[in-house]
């Protein structure tokens, strides 16, 4: 279990450095930006917020995993309960399932998309 918490509190230090940086570099963009204001530009910029949110999921994940792991609650599927794989943790350390529910939930996921992608234009109607 040590060698996963290795591996969680690296990857937390990279996302940390990579979140600062990020964050460092929109701060220098931002007097460039209202001069040059292109399209182009204010693409980049929603990419870069679409990113950074997605970082900091993953950091949580990572802070979750990280929390489990202290209280020796980790490494369990939140589907079956069973343990899950010492290999597998050590790819994905994040996996909250087992491989067996992973599989199955990104089976019916994928239904699910193609066929939301099907009902999209009813979908947005009846969402307002
Ligand atoms: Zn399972």
């Amino acid at each position: 279990m040590e060698e996963i918490k290795r591996l969680l509190l690296e990857e937390k230090a990279k996302l940390l450095s990579d979140i600062r940086e990020k964050t460092e570099n929109n701060l220098k963009n931002k007097d460039i930006g209202d001069a040059i204001d292109s399209s182009v530009e204010e693409q980049e910029r929603e990419l870069d917020l679409l990113l950074q949110d997605r970082e900091q999921v993953r950091l949580e994940g990572i802070e979750i995993a990280l929390k489990r792991i202290e209280s020796d609650d980790f490494g369990y599927c939140e589907e079956c309960g069973e343990d899950i794989s010492k290999k597998r943790l050590l790819a994905v350390p994040l996996a909250r399932m087992c491989i067996n529910c992973q599989s199955n939930i990104e089976r019916s996921r994928l239904a699910q998309n193609a066929f939301t992608r099907a009902d999209y234009s009813s979908q947005v109607l009846s969402e307002e």
